[in-house]
C-alpha cells in the first residue's frame, strides 16, 4: 500500500553544486591543498590549451606534483566530439582519477564532458571569464554546422584566481558580464512561460539569477580593464549564475530569448562574435519587447565596454535581422517573448533600429 504522505507530496529534485569555491588573488597556489581536501586519489590530469598551458596549465601540474600527486598535462584544442574522445583516451591511458580544467571556456567545457563520461570529479580553474559556464553543468561543443549544448559534469571545486584572470583580454571579462546581465530578460521569459504555459518554476533560481545580474549592473562603473578588482567584482556573480542553473536543473534562469538570438546569430553570421557579447545585445532588444527598461540595460553594457550594436559585434545588420526572425525556432520547447511564430522581418528590423543595434 502506498503510504498516505506519498500521495499528498511526491516532489523530488536533485541539485549538484561545487563543494569548494576559491576566489581571489593567487588562489592557484591552493590547488593541491584543495584537491587533498576532496580526498582525490593520486593520479590526476590537467586539461589545458596551447596558450593557457603557459598561463596556468603547466603551473597547475607542477603545484599538484609538489603536493604529492602524480599529475600530467593534456593539451586540448577545439571543443568538439572528436577532441573530447581523444582527450578522454589520454585521460584513460594516464589512469587519471580526477581532472583539472585549466583554461578558458572551451577547455573547461571539454573537461566537463570528459569528467561526465568517465565518471570522475573535476576542478574548474578558469583563466578567463567570458561566459557563465565556469560552474554550470552545460558544455558547448562545435558540431558540424552549429554549436551544440551538451550535458557535462558540475565541477566539484572552482579555483578562480583573479591574478590570473586579469591577464586575459578585458573583452572576455566584459563578455562574461554581458552574459550575466542578459539573465534579466531570461527570467522575464521564464515568468512569461509560467503564466502562458504553466511551466515549472523556481523562485530560488530566479532570485539567484537576478541577484547576479543586478550585482554586475550596480558595479558596472567599477569594471575596468587591467584592474584585478574588476575580476573580483565580476567573477562572483558569474559563478552565482552557474549556481542558479544548478538549482533550476536547466539553463532556464540564465537563457531566454536573448540566448536564442545569440544561437541564431551563430548560425547565420559569417563571423559570429563572443557568446556573452551577443547575448548582451540580444538582451537590449528583448528587454524592449518585454516593455522593460532597455536603456538602463544598454547603459550598463556601455559602461562596462561590452558591445551594444551590430557594428561593435562585428556582424552585419542583415544578419541581426535574420537572427531575430529565426530565433524563436532555435529551441521551440523554450517559450519566450518571441512566442511560437517569432518576429516578422519588418518587426525585427524595427526592433533592431529603435534600440540602436542597427541603423
Ligand atoms: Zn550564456
Amino acid at each position: 500500500m502506498v503510504p498516505a504522505y506519498e500521495s499528498v507530496f511526491g516532489k523530488a529534485k536533485g541539485m549538484v553544486f561545487p563543494r569548494i569555491v576559491l576566489v581571489g588573488h593567487g588562489v592557484l597556489d591552493e590547488l593541491a591543498t584543495t584537491c587533498r581536501r576532496f580526498d582525490f586519489p593520486d593520479r590526476g590530469v590537467v586539461i589545458t590549451g596551447p596558450k593557457t598551458a603557459e598561463l596556468a596549465g603547466r603551473r597547475a601540474t607542477t603545484i599538484l606534483q609538489e603536493g604529492g600527486f602524480q599529475a600530467s598535462m593534456v593539451i586540448a584544442h577545439e571543443a568538439n566530439e572528436a577532441e573530447v574522445d581523444r582527450v578522454a583516451d589520454e585521460v584513460r591511458t594516464a589512469h587519471a582519477e580526477f581532472l583539472i580544467g585549466a583554461g578558458g571556456g572551451s577547455k573547461i567545457d571539454i573537461t566537463k564532458v570528459v569528467a561526465a563520461r568517465l565518471h570522475i570529479p573535476f576542478v574548474s580553474l578558469p583563466t578567463s571569464a567570458a561566459h557563465d559556464g565556469i560552474s554550470s553543468p552545460r558544455a558547448s561543443l562545435h558540431g558540424a554546422s552549429s554549436i551544440v549544448s551538451t550535458e557535462g559534469a558540475v565541477p566539484i571545486g572552482v579555483v578562480a584566481d583573479t591574478q590570473l584572470i586579469v591577464q586575459a583580454p578585458f573583452r572576455l571579462l566584459a563578455s562574461g558580464c554581458a552574459d550575466v546581465i542578459s539573465n534579466l530578460t531570461a527570467t522575464l521569459d521564464w515568468r512569461l512561460a509560467v503564466r502562458l504555459r504553466n511551466e515549472e518554476y523556481s523562485s530560488t533560481a530566479v532570485a539567484l539569477s537576478e541577484y547576479a545580474a543586478q550585482e554586475i549592473m550596480d558595479h558596472a562603473s567599477s569594471i575596468k580593464p587591467n584592474l584585478e578588482e574588476s575580476v573580483w567584482i565580476a567573477i562572483r556573480p558569474i559563478l552565482v549564475a552557474g549556481i542558479a542553473m544548478s538549482v533550476a536543473g536547466s539553463s532556464r534562469p540564465c537563457s531566454g530569448s536573448e540566448h536564442l538570438f545569440s544561437h541564431a546569430l551563430d548560425r547565420v553570421s559569417e563571423r559570429p562574435s563572443l557568446h556573452g557579447e551577443q547575448c548582451g545585445v540580444g538582451a537590449i532588444m528583448m528587454m524592449y519587447l518585454h516593455g522593460g527598461d532597455w536603456k538602463h540595460l544598454k547603459n550598463a553594457l556601455l559602461t562596462i565596454g561590452a558591445p551594444t550594436t551590430a557594428r561593435e559585434l562585428g556582424v552585419r545588420s542583415d544578419e541581426v535581422v535574420k537572427a531575430l526572425v529565426m530565433a524563436h525556432s532555435i529551441r521551440p520547447d523554450r517559450y519566450t517573448i518571441l512566442g511560437d511564430n517569432g518576429l516578422t522581418r519588418e518587426a525585427a528590423e524595427r526592433l533592431a533600429t529603435v534600440t540602436g543595434v542597427i541603423g
